[in-house]
């Protein structure tokens, strides 16, 4: 390998005079790179599958592409890392495309979309269905390429203060949900709001919360959210399968060559698997502490608010299509795909799920 390395230099040189140019020239280019994660320090697994991702790819490149890794504030604010990569001063970034909804409303359809893809169908949509290409058809004006890089799988529908036996119980009630979820529970009459991980728990003991979304039995349980309210809820029907985003500034990726971008893409795929397997796994073992340690009431929500929130989804979908074309092309695409999806997992994954009861 080493000496058709270096017959390969010998020969673009002479060919072309640059060492920039050509395969075994650009073999030897070294890049240094930034990326800013939207999440906090140490954040687990969110966090540390970034971390792993840089190892990878510094490994995988032998030194040739280093990755410096910061969390959300490091470098920059949080939330201000889709900027920071679309104008180049980091190359990349690692949060979920519908923090970015506020410029981009179809991103939402790249993270989670209510009573949409879990994980399995996402990967299925973004790597075969076409997903992938719209996604960076859409942030292709920003100079953005992004890709798949981690999933939380079906998230939990929350923790409530009192217990939710009918729609109308959710009048009124002040949650934490951010995106399109709370734009649904909104509809339903509840107050949604929108706080920073740090702020939920506090808020919800002390009761100016009535109800919050996280994450997972895993990632609520570290933040002691079963201190602050006796019903914990389910399914997370507003994020059956978040898709993670990494963020690569366009013209940074196109300066690397070829095999350093399959690099990229291929420990960016590894990752997308690797975090979901560790939420699956950490998941697990905490709702059996939640439920065995701390006798914490998990309970499915009532047939009518799962029927009710359903449909608030598809009128809310409706509405932000009607305002924005592109997110009508993007929902188009992703209803068709949804409900072939949906019409195999009746026969597959449903089916066997159903089997096990
Ligand atoms: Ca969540």
């Amino acid at each position: 390998m080493q000496g058709l390395g270096a017959a390969g230099v010998a020969t673009g040189l002479a060919a072309c005079g640059r060492s920039e140019q050509g395969p075994a020239g650009a073999s030897n280019r070294r890049f240094n790179w930034k990326l800013v994660t939207t999440w906090p320090p140490n954040f687990p697994i969110f966090h540390e599958g970034v971390e792993r991702f840089s190892q990878d790819v510094s490994k995988m490149s032998n030194g040739r592409l280093r990755i410096t890794v910061f969390a959300g504030g490091e470098l920059i604010p949080a939330l201000q890392s889709f900027d920071a990569v679309s104008q180049g001063t980091v190359e990349m970034g690692h949060g979920a495309a519908y923090y970015w909804s506020g410029k981009i409303p179809a991103a939402q359809f790249f993270t989670a979309v209510p009573f949409g893809l879990n994980a399995q169908g996402m990967n299925a949509w973004l790597y075969y269905g076409g997903g992938r290409e719209l996604w960076q058809e859409i942030y292709e004006p920003f100079n953005l390429m992004p890709l798949p890089m981690g999933n939380t799988g079906v998230q939990m529908g929350g923790w409530f203060r009192k217990k939710i036996n009918s729609i109308a119980d959710l009048k009124g009630l002040k949650m934490r949900i951010p995106g399109l979820g709370g734009k649904v529970m909104a509809k339903a009459g509840v107050n949604p709001v929108l706080l920073s991980g740090g702020e939920i728990y506090t808020s919800l003991e002390r009761g100016n919360i009535d109800a919050t979304e996280w994450v997972g039995p895993y990632h609520d349980l570290r933040l002691g959210l079963h201190r602050a309210a006796d019903y914990y809820y389910y399914p997370g029907w507003h994020e059956p399968g978040p898709t993670l985003e990494l963020l690569i500034n366009n013209s940074a990726w196109q300066q690397l060559p070829e095999d350093l971008q399959l690099i990229v893409e291929n420990a960016a795929a590894a990752s997308n698997i690797w975090m979901l397997s560790e939420f699956e796994a950490k998941n697990l073992a905490a709702l059996k502490t939640l439920r065995e340690e701390h006798k914490v009431q998990i309970l499915p929500f009532p047939d009518d608010v799962i029927q009710q929130l359903r449909k608030f989804t598809e009128e809310a979908l409706n509405e932000q299509a009607a305002k924005d074309a592109t997110f009508a092309k993007v929902l188009t695409a992703y209803r068709a795909f949804a409900s072939g999806n949906a019409e195999w997992s009746a026969l597959s994954e449903a089916a066997y799920a159903q089997a096990l009861r």
